[in-house]
């Protein structure tokens, strides 16, 4: 029977960044994916010549944060070519806003004189800024409790300036703003400003699971694909190794799950190994909201931006509030858009174009999602009218679709970074069951999606090569 010092359960950025770390480290890794394709949430695939998202995705600090650390520590920094970005474009009702991603506050106030707020209320807002950038690590962390929406009304009731922030949250979180930590917003805009510039690997998401499978590799690590695990065995309360869906037992001390901390606990596991406490603990963690996306190969480039957020309202309550709760359908949808094949144009045909877009919904048992793709449509065609004309194909994601791959109902992030699920509150990495793990945008970890679960698989490294004393 085989056996490894660590088997990491999944692909994702978290599974793949920690093999990559522990593997530099010099412990023997097998990495079991189930499915036939490496990344999870942040894979690609290709259709009739263009590299297509799985779902849509911009990168918010690129190199400079906890994606590019990774590769930094496992001495590969440059594995992922990144094209910069270093504006943060807007689209408010129709007004386009560039904000540039910078310190600098003299380009920044260049850029506040376009915002639709009245003078005497452009101090509210530099206030809010000023409090995001100089807090201490303590007063930061005393935030991690406080939603977003209630911190900023401490500052201002200017309408433009709560739809700013939540819609940026809104994209970065996958929740309505009145539930998301203020901490975790304030780290996420402080890391970009100090990163300078946001990023888009070219060969698309897939490129950085792949650049950290190419360092597992590099250090002896092992790769399995189409290898479900069924099981995780334990003996006398002590990991021993995993079962896989063919039946194969491979053996291992230490198992990192980037399964969801709720599918390893409930399915993987079993509930009897674990102590009551701790399952209600786990069965009660929420999951960020879904979201539909909407995928268009065109035959020729109609637009040349690379990315924008639309916010369709000055009133994100209600329309976080009028879906989440009513169920309804806005007349025009919140969406984020990102073109990759103006970031990168290897991801299209030669003259051809691919426009991607997301809109985030709560998950929902339904399987009929036509509305909402039709009006996610219809909200991108206002924004960009040549789209009917040059459509080649359209492919669709629906929740259903999210939840079918990945599970955990759909989930765009994973654990939601709700007040109450961020900082000390957040899953931990260590289980109490010995030799178990967890990573991904699960457990530990802080930022947006893909940037949650590097640092995940960071913290995660750290914490197990600990208890090696290695
Ligand atoms: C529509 C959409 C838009 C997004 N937009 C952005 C964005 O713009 N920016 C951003 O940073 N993030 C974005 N994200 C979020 C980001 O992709 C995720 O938060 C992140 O990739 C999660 O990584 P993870 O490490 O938790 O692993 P996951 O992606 O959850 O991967 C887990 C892996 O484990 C495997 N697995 C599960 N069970 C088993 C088993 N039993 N045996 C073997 N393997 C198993 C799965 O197949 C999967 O490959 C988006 C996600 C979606 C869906």
């Amino acid at each position: 029977m085989r056996s490894y010092d660590v088997i990491i359960i999944g692909s994702g950025i978290g599974g793949t960044g920690v093999g990559a770390l522990l593997a530099y480290k010099g412990l023997k890794i097998l990495l079991l994916e189930k499915h036939a394709f490496i990344g999870g949430r942040c894979s690609s695939y290709k259709k009739e010549g263009f590299t297509v998202s799985s779902y849509v995705h911009a990168f918010s600090s690129s190199d400079k944060g906890a994606l590019g650390e990774i590769l930094r520590k496992i001495e590969m920094p440059d594995e992922i070519d990144w094209v910069q970005q270093s504006i943060a474009p807007l689209n408010f009702k129709g007004t386009e806003i560039n904000i540039p991603v910078t310190s600098d506050i003299k380009k920044f106030l260049e850029v506040v004189k376009q915002m639709p707020i009245p003078p005497e209320e452009l101090d509210d807002l530099l206030k809010v800024n000023m409090s995001m950038v100089s807090l201490s690590l303590k007063k930061l962390r005393a935030l991690d409790n406080i939603d977003i929406r209630s911190w900023l009304s401490q500052y201002t009731s200017n309408k433009f300036i709560h739809t700013m922030m939540a819609f940026l949250s809104g994209a970065s979180f996958v929740i309505p703003y009145y539930e998301a930590s203020t901490s975790e917003y304030i780290r996420i805009i402080r890391n970009m400003i100090t990163a300078g510039h946001g990023g888009y690997p070219r060969g698309d998401c897939i490129a950085i699971p792949q650049a950290y499978c190419r360092g597992i590799e590099k250090y002896k690590g092992t790769i399995r694909l189409d290898s479900g695990v069924q099981r995780i065995l334990v003996e006398n309360n002590e990991i021993i190794g995993v079962e896989l869906i063919n039946g194969e037992v491979i053996k291992a001390k230490i198992i990192i799950s980037n399964a969801g901390i709720k599918n390893t606990v409930l399915n993987l596991i079993g509930e009897k190994h674990f102590d009551k406490n701790y399952v209600d603990y786990v069965k009660q963690l929420k999951y960020s909201w879904s979201a539909i996306v909407l995928k268009i190969a065109l035959d020729k480039k109609i637009t040349d931006k690379n990315a924008f957020i639309y916010f369709p309202t000055d009133n994100p309550t209600e329309y976080f509030r009028q879906i989440e709760k009513e169920g309804q359908i806005p007349e025009s949808l919140f969406l984020w858009v990102v073109i990759p094949s103006n970031l990168d144009p290897s991801l299209a045909p030669p003259g051809k174009q691919l426009i991607c877009c997301g809109s985030p919904l709560p998950y929902s048992k339904q399987e009929d999602w036509k509305k909402w793709l039709d009006q996610c449509y219809e909200t991108l065609v206002n924004l960009i009218p040549d789209i009917p004309k040059h459509q080649l194909w359209i492919d669709t994601v629906t929740p259903t679709d999210i939840e079918r791959m990945v599970g955990e109902q759909g989930a765009v992030i994973g654990i939601a970074q709700t007040t109450d699920q961020v900082g000390e509150k957040r899953p931990p990495i260590k289980s109490p069951l010995k030799g178990l793990y967890f990573v991904g945008a699960e457990a530990g970890g802080w930022g947006i999606g893909t940037e949650l679960a590097a640092n995940s698989a960071l913290e995660c490294a750290k914490i197990v090569l600990n208890e090696l004393k290695m």
